[in-house]
């Protein structure tokens, strides 16, 4: 589907019920514009249910400034107004009071878009918008004001955010989820780690886009779609949406790799929109080349060295989820002795410096391991591997979740009793018989198999 072709009013219905059930509004908190071609603006109704807007509640605003529609415009219409007046280029208007964005706001702070680079390449300048009443004309001049200087993000002191995408409705939402996930790692680092989240610079950030293109590989015809690639896709897809649903991806940001064979294997393209994740967007590389007429992931080139070194591993998952994000940019460690889960499925993990996903490749497909799953490079993003890319996903949520529980101890300021060396002799061993178990339990599978044939 392509959604930038759906009507302006279908497109702000189902980008606000996105918005509402990822929790990044209320029911009330948030409304959104478009500026179609014709220079009419689109504009959500004030009230309602924002979890369940139609297609009739949306209003539309004629140059002229007539109102057609069946409900009130939001209060907050000056203020989409202002920005499309300030700034001819912008399309699209976002605005909500997510929990993220209102922790911002009533400290009087702009997101840190230099964390890492997939929020750095998307975020945009921003700046603080003086406070003003809701409906006000001064609020209204105060938001045009940063957007007019060029921002494309606006803090509102005391109430929430406002994005404005030169491209589409879609796009707005991409970069607010992408800010959201970097708030959420800004203002957690510090709570986790003890210090302020260390940055990126300007010239780390556009040596690392130089790199970070296409890798330059041949193309290939694909001749049909065996069994197991169409397995493998149908999960990627399913994955790529549950990833998004469980906010270890934003809308844009993550990477899902899964092998289908030792000659070939599948990877995210380039821009994927998760949610909206196809079996046939997958991208299939073969022999080191790709198919042809797709774009994949810039992380295609990592992979396959990841799937030559380790022919245990099938899946490859590559993502930034907030909690988690904190120890890689920070110097402390990512604990793995909190539950017996963590320790026994995390296993190992280590972190790399800022731009070792192209500078230290062989050393990171050196390190991965069916027993050694999770790379951190700093300042970028989360590594996992793992025999099959579902169980990938799985150390992705246990890394997730763990980092989580840490953030609410210490914000409950509990001191956190580790599991003991002896306790972690004893699951190693317990871990070491069932998979003496399980395999033993293969073989015989096998045997019986052999046998009835
Ligand atoms: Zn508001």
């Amino acid at each position: 589907m392509k959604f930038d072709h759906l009507h302006p009013a279908d497109q702000i219905c189902q980008i606000m019920k996105r918005i509402y059930d990822r929790k990044e509004t209320t029911v009330s908190g948030g409304n959104l514009s478009i500026r179609d071609s014709e220079g009419h603006i689109w504009v959500s109704p004030s009230g309602g249910d924002k979890g369940n807007l139609q297609h009739d509640d949306v209003l539309e605003i004629l140059p002229d400034g007539t109102v057609i529609g069946t409900k009130p415009a939001s209060l907050e219409t000056p203020i989409h107004q202002a920005i499309l007046a300030a700034r001819q280029d912008i399309k699209a208007v976002l605005h909500a009071h997510s929990p993220a964005a209102v922790a911002l706001s009533i400290v009087h702070e702009t997101p840190q878009t230099m964390l890492y680079p997939a929020l750095a390449n998307i975020a945009g300048k921003s700046a603080l918008a003086v406070y003003g009443a809701p409906g006000s004309d001064t609020l209204a001049a105060n938001v045009a004001k940063v957007f007019k200087e060029g921002c494309d993000v606006a803090i509102l002191e005391n109430h929430g955010l406002f994005i404005g995408s030169t491209r589409s409705m879609k796009h707005a939402f991409e970069v607010f989820d992408a800010i959201d996930f970097g708030i959420r790692t800004q203002l957690n680092t510090p709570v986790l780690c003890g210090h302020e989240p260390s940055l990126i610079r300007e010239a780390q950030l556009k040596e690392y886009n130089e790199r970070a293109q296409v890798p330059v590989m041949g193309t290939f015809a694909p001749d049909g779609v065996g069994n197991e690639e169409q397995l493998q896709r149908e999960m990627m897809a399913m994955l790529c949406k549950r990833a998004c649903q469980k906010e270890i991806f934003s809308a844009t940001g993550g990477v899902i790799s899964a092998r289908v064979d030792g000659n070939s294997f599948l990877i995210t393209p380039q821009g994927l929109d998760h949610a909206y994740a196809d079996p046939d967007d997958m991208v299939l590389i073969q022999n080191g080349k790709c198919e042809e007429g797709k774009v994949p992931q810039f992380y295609a080139e990592l992979f396959q060295k990841i799937y030559d070194k380790n022919p245990g591993i099938g899946g490859i998952v590559a993502a930034n989820p907030p909690y988690a994000m904190c120890y890689a940019v920070s110097e402390t460690d990512y604990d793995i002795t909190l539950i017996p889960e963590s320790y026994n499925i995390l296993m190992s993990t280590k972190k790399f410096p800022f731009g070792s996903t192209f500078t230290k490749q062989d050393e990171i497909a050196e390190y991965l391991a069916v027993n050694r799953p999770v790379a951190i490079v700093e300042n970028e993003c989360y590594i996992i591997a793992s025999p099959a890319v579902f169980k990938s996903f799985d150390r992705f949520e246990i890394t997730e979740y763990s980092a989580k529980s840490v953030n609410m101890t210490i914000r409950g300021q509990k001191k956190i009793v580790n599991i003991t060396e002896e306790q972690m002799k004893e699951l190693s061993v317990r871990v070491k018989d069932r998979q003496k178990k399980l395999a033993e339990a293969e073989r015989s599978r096998m045997e019986s198999k052999i046998h009835k044939k």
